[in-house]
């Protein structure tokens, strides 16, 4: 059976080997967080624009600094202000953060380090050329590319594209991701459920990871455990960049996703991955187009989504897949599980002296999904081992981070 790493290299390869260059489009940079540059941004011109304080204090020649030196303070620039005076040997500016030098000065002083009475500023310190100035140019050049094409937008990217005047960044298209969950215990989560009844709590969730991911999600609803109308709404499915089916892909009688895919002629690229929760993860590809086949059971559900179709999903958004983050953290209590599969468990991960440590959360398996909210990264227990005792090193995953 295929490891994880095994499965998530056959996704990429496959969807990189599949995908067109998506689409692009003009987005207003207050709406384009999520989204993936289609272009990559320039300097519109030197950054900072002109040589800056950082500090609040006095525009000085380093060379009159020494402590109990006496400088004659001149005028005062603050940010904005165009600097008219120049300072001269003993002479020095009151200057804001921000504020460009004035010519003549090299670096700043800061307030706290001087004393002042009337126009007399007295200094403490010995400055060296530069100290609390950042050159014009320094931080960008002019001209110079400062997000590259392929470059996920966060808050940060929204930052610097608005400093340089970036308003509509073109973008790629999203992807439209169609979702359809399946079984005849399925209800809309709005609806009262009979008693047998389960209310879909996965499409929810799966168009949440799908719009995380600046993905668009199309809502197929449910389709019964019926060859026919699994047949019908997949194959509405495929007419979308890639679609994700959840449950039915059990060993069950009624576990019909895999026979229709192969039906619809899908070349299935995997069917089982040796991993729990989500060991019967279906990754086929059909008409062109990347399909998923989920465990319905709502845990295994979000993690193999988060393992598999993330970076599926990434590629068709114009983006790297990226790494699992994975870090090391401290085991708290001993483990065993069953050996042959790696295991995703639920854990709370914290600091109490300063390492990091994880205990798993206690939990009744993949349905639990109450259970994985309490949790705030998943374990990962290797497939080769069987037991791991508290104080071992363990790797850890951020939940809501991958
Ligand atoms: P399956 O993968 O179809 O065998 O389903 C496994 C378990 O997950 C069963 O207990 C289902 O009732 C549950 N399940 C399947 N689909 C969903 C869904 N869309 N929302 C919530 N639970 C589900
Ligand atoms: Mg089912």
């Amino acid at each position: 059976m295929l490891s994880y790493q095994q499965a998530r290299e056959l996704v990429i390869a496959r969807v990189q080997s599949i995908c067109e260059t998506p689409a692009t489009e003009s987005e207003p940079l207050s709406q384009s967080l999520g989204r993936v540059l289609s272009e990559e941004i320039r300097s519109d011109r030197d950054y900072p624009p002109f040589d800056r304080s950082v500090r609040d204090g006095y525009a000085v020649r380093s060379a009159d600094t020494h402590p109990g030196a006496h400088l004659r303070c001149i005028g005062e620039l603050k940010a904005g202000d165009a600097p008219s005076v120049s300072v001269a040997p003993g002479t020095c500016v009151q200057i804001m953060t921000g504020a460009a030098m004035p010519d003549g000065a090299d670096a700043v002083i800061m307030i706290e380090h001087t004393s002042r009475e009337g126009h007399d500023v007295q200094v403490e310190r010995s400055l060296t050329p530069g100290q609390h100035v950042v050159r014009k140019g320094s931080e960008q050049s002019s001209g110079k590319t400062i997000l590259q094409t392929g470059t996920r937008i966060g808050f940060t990217e929204i930052a610097a594209a608005a400093q340089v005047g970036a308003a509509n960044p073109r973008v790629f298209r999203k992807p439209r991701v169609a979702i359809l969950t399946t079984g005849d215990e399925i209800v809309d989560f709005a609806a009262t459920p009979g008693p047998f009844q389960i209310r879909n709590s996965n499409s929810a969730s799966i168009a949440a990871q799908t719009s995380l991911l600046g993905a668009e999600p199309v809502l197929l609803g449910n389709a019964k455990d019926t060859s026919q109308d699994l047949r019908d709404k997949i194959s509405a499915g495929l007419e979308h960049d890639a679609l994700i089916i959840s449950g039915g892909v059990s060993m069950g009688k009624y576990d019909l996703v895999e026979p229709v895919f192969r039906e619809l002629g899908a070349e299935i690229i995997f069917d089982a991955v040796a991993i729990r929760p989500g060991k019967p993860v279906v990754f086929a590809i059909c008409k062109g187009k990347p399909v998923f086949g989920l465990p319905g059971n709502p845990v295994s559900t979000m993690v193999t989504f988060d393992l598999f179709v993330r970076p599926a999903l990434e590629i068709l958004s114009g983006a790297e897949p990226s790494p699992l983050p994975f870090f090391e953290a401290i085991l708290s209590s001993p483990l065993s599980e069953k050996p042959g599969l790696t295991h995703f468990l639920p854990a709370q991960l914290a600091w109490p002296d300063g390492a990091p440590r994880v205990s798993p959360i206690p939990w009744q398996g993949s349905g639990d999904v109450v259970a994985m909210t309490r949790a705030n990264c998943l374990l990962v227990v290797p497939q080769d081992r069987e037991r791991i005792e508290d104080g071992e090193r363990v790797q850890v995953l951020p939940r809501g981070l991958f």
